[in-house]
């Protein structure tokens, strides 16, 4: 089935239903692409399997509903690659675990444990593709890039175009500048947030992007991941969209300006609440705890509040001055104009006095 110029790889879906004996089958999708959810269901049910498509919010592979796949034979995640997760991270979650003197970081790494197994298990991420000509947005994008070194970089539906948009930079005296693929994404007790695909970055992996040049043209849609993108390296992101086919420039200025002007406000802060993110790719209990010690130490008061979806109604319910979430790293920015400061673990370093402001758009 081919939807929207997006490819959901139906054929695939039906194979693994044959081969794994799938009766029950769940389907996941990111609110953006939820529309399509009746018509992937009816289509799979056509294969002899019933099907419960979730209706719970959907922001990244980091979301899986995991509720949902204890119920399922098999959980279909569109939308989203899987994230890969380092053998090296797994050893110190291990160590973590046999050093720690507490109940609660136990319980925590046998949480990620179970979690990453099962989600391994019977998870099937399918990334819907766009099936896009990439070449008339990045020929609508090229004169907006100013130096003739540009980094590239595609969300996952587009980073299978990105060697097409490259050589048609090349056309218009372009030549693109390639990222190292280290650093740069956040290392998470369930593994490390990585992009699967070389050239992809994820809102919370920009390793991807070269830092060697002073602009990046960026394949994707919406300025989620051109903002972070520019925070994170302080360059301009051309942003293109295959799909609807427009060019958006993005500068970190403003965006940098924002975050300055909510620490600031944070900065009368006595009470922080500390956001323990219980979605199963953004559950942080160690930093959490750091945070929470950090600012005992500095003689705030600091609460552990667990939330699987973070809203602002529910933060408005708690009797804190601040909050540091240790959720989405990106949770922070959209929560900018919230009446009271949502920081990230490293802007609260800043208002504390640990950090200095350049170590700031650094995950
Ligand atoms: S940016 Fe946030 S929502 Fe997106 S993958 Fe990373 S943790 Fe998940």
């Amino acid at each position: 089935m081919t939807v929207a110029k997006l490819d959901f790889e139906l054929e695939k879906v039906k194979r693994v239903i044959k081969e794994r004996g799938v009766s029950v089958a769940g389907i996941q999708l990111p609110d953006g692409l939820k529309r399509f959810g009746t018509e992937i269901a009816s289509e799979i049910s056509s294969f002899g399997v019933e099907t419960v498509i979730s209706g719970r919010s959907c922001y990244g592979a980091c979301d899986v509903d995991v509720q949902l796949l204890e119920l399922v034979d098999v959980l279909f995640h569109f939308g989203h690659s899987e994230f890969l997760v380092s053998s090296e991270l797994a050893d110190e979650t291990t160590g973590e675990r046999q050093e720690s003197a507490t109940r609660l970081l136990r319980k925590a790494a046998e949480r990620c444990e179970r979690l990453r197994s099962v989600i391994q298990e019977r998870c099937i991420f399918l990334e819907c593709r766009a099936l896009v000509d990439v070449k008339p947005v990045v020929a609508k994008a090229a004169p907006l890039l100013r130096s003739n070194a540009v980094g590239l970089v595609a969300t996952v539906q587009h980073a299978h175009s990105l060697e097409e948009a490259r050589t048609t930079l090349k056309n218009f005296g372009k030549y693109v500048v390639a990222g190292k693929g280290e650093n740069g994404c956040v290392s998470r007790p369930l593994g490390k947030m990585r992009a699967k695909c070389e050239g992809q970055i994820l809102g919370c992996d920009f390793s991807a992007a070269a830092s060697g040049c002073e602009e990046i043209l960026l394949l994707g849609s919406g300025k989620f991941h051109a903002e972070g993108l520019s925070l994170y390296l302080g360059k301009k992101v051309v942003v293109a969209d295959p799909l609807s086919g427009s060019v958006e420039e993005v500068t970190p200025k403003r965006l940098m300006a924002k975050r300055m002007a909510v620490t600031e406000r944070a900065s009368d802060a006595r009470r922080f609440g500390v956001l323990l993110g219980m979605k199963p790719g953004q559950f942080d209990l160690k930093a959490a705890l750091e945070i929470l010690r950090l600012a005992r130490r500095k003689g705030f008061k600091a609460y552990l509040i667990s939330m699987d979806e973070v809203t602002r109604e529910k933060l408005l319910a708690f009797d804190v001055d601040a909050f540091v979430s240790t959720a989405c790293p990106r949770l922070a920015e959209d929560f900018y104009d919230f009446k009271k400061p949502v920081m990230t673990p490293l802007e609260f370093g800043v208002v504390v006095g640990e950090r200095k402001w350049d170590e700031v758009f650094r995950f």
